[in-house]
């Protein structure tokens, strides 16, 4: 009886095709292998170049700013440096505002009244949850960790607010894009304060801020998105590298929006009828970073002014701080301006902004990140929401297709005929 019997089955037994199939697998599995290593890598490398670049790009501007430090450059020789992270910035914020408008006609032309009222509100509901869910976070952690410890007679105060000049933009300077954020990096680092200034309840501060983005950024919003789509949050966020590196390398969600439609669009692959008419409205209103930011700086204030407050006070700066950042423009370093409203709301010093300039720079840079990944997972889960109203609209703009051919289709037996006829007209007139 050979039934039972694994090691040597019948031949044509079913259990020997079976061994046949693994065998086959394990051989196909075993070429796939051995492809991967260098065909495979080439092309994942090609395909991803420009992503890598403006990665290491990042961490060259970091290396190269850090090393030039050291040579004390003036002023002007720090803005001289700067200037190809300039031109880049300039070329992005030129591209802004066309790019808002047009595409907020196109996305709403492209959809029919109800499916855009409903989207809108989607989109609306989740902006005011996430931002109100960041200013939360920034509020416990400021509370738990204390940064604002001791008073603020031993902090460094610094009075400006550097400012992007101006330059002549290139329109094809996008293709250099990743050149220009390793100026734009090096070049702040190059200009940045001595790090001797930034004493224990300013790193405290940062370190905080930091905390606090890291927990929406990293935890919350890759949570909303798994619990709405059912889908897998990093490989969209992986989509979305380039525009969160261009966040962080320009400061600024507006200019940073040309490059997150492109990632959404042509990575992600969501419906442009979604982005077009989510984004510009998200890149300009919805700012989870810069609401946390708020809400925790204003409190960092009141800590080291020894200013106690109370349970309304909080509230207060919640709902200020809400306010404060969809008033923010998508532009470097807007939410430190727009902090006033939430210090004045409470009666704390407007003066003390200056007590976090000189750490404002970088952490401009991590808001802003936060501010376009919840854009973009905005437009993610919009489309989610949305996918029946989507699916609908395609099948009328089928149906009207299909009416348009039925209607052309006359026309195009009239036209064929004489087509038919044309060779003999012109055999004829040979
Ligand atoms: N720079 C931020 C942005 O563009 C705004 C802010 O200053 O918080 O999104």
């Amino acid at each position: 009886m050979t039934k039972g019997n694994g090691d040597d089955p019948k031949p044509g037994s079913r259990m020997e095709r079976i061994q046949q199939g693994v065998r086959k697998r394990t051989l196909l599995a075993k070429k796939k292998v051995q492809s991967i290593t260098k065909d495979d890598v080439k092309s994942y490398l090609l395909r991803n170049a420009f992503v890598l670049f403006t990665i290491a790009a990042v961490i060259l501007g970091v290396i190269l700013g850090f090393s030039l430090r050291s040579y004390k450059m003036s002023y002007r020789e720090v803005k001289y440096f700067s200037f190809p992270g300039e031109l880049l910035m300039r070329m992005l914020q030129m591209l802004v505002l066309p790019l808002i408008v047009s595409s907020l006609v196109t996305g709403i032309a492209a959809l029919d009244s109800k499916a855009s009222g409903k989207m809108g509100v989607r989109a609306v509901v989740y902006y005011m949850s996430t931002t109100i869910i960041a200013v939360l976070i920034g509020i416990v952690i400021v509370i738990i960790i204390h940064p604002g410890k001791g008073t603020k007679e031993n902090m460094h105060r610094e009075g400006k607010i550097v400012q992007v000049t101006a330059a002549d933009a290139f329109l094809d300077l996008i293709r250099y894009a990743p050149l220009g954020i390793l100026f734009l990096i090096a070049g702040k680092i190059v200009e940045m304060e001595d790090m001797g200034v930034i004493g224990g309840q300013l790193a405290m501060y940062t370190v905080t801020v930091i905390i606090g983005l890291l927990i929406h950024a990293v935890i919350v919003l890759p949570l909303l998105y798994f619990l709405i789509t059912r889908k897998n949050p990093w490989v969209f966020i992986g989509g979305l590298i380039q525009a969160l590196v261009t966040a962080l390398g320009t400061s600024s969600s507006s200019a940073t929006l040309p490059v997150t439609f492109k990632c959404l669009e042509e990575i992600n692959g969501v419906d442009k009828r979604v982005t077009r008419f989510v984004l510009p409205v998200g890149a300009t209103i919805n700012m989870d970073g810069t609401a946390l930011y708020e809400a925790l700086a204003a409190i960092f204030i009141a800590q080291v002014n020894n200013f106690d407050l109370n349970f309304g006070q909080i509230i207060t700066i919640s709902i200020t701080a809400t306010a404060a950042s969809i008033g923010a423009a998508g532009i470097p370093q807007a939410g430190l301006v727009t902090m006033v409203i939430v210090l004045t709301s409470v009666g704390l010093p407007t003066d003390d902004i200056t007590l976090i300039i000189a750490v404002d720079w970088f952490l401009d840079r991590l808001r802003t990140t936060t501010n376009v990944l919840g854009d973009s997972i905005g437009a993610g889960i919009v489309e989610h929401l949305s996918r029946h109203e989507l699916k609908n609209r395609d099948a009328e703009m089928g149906n009207s297709v299909i009416e348009e051919n039925e209607m052309k289709k006359p026309y195009q037996l009239i036209s064929q005929e004489n087509e038919s006829e044309k060779p003999l007209d012109s055999e004829t007139k040979m």
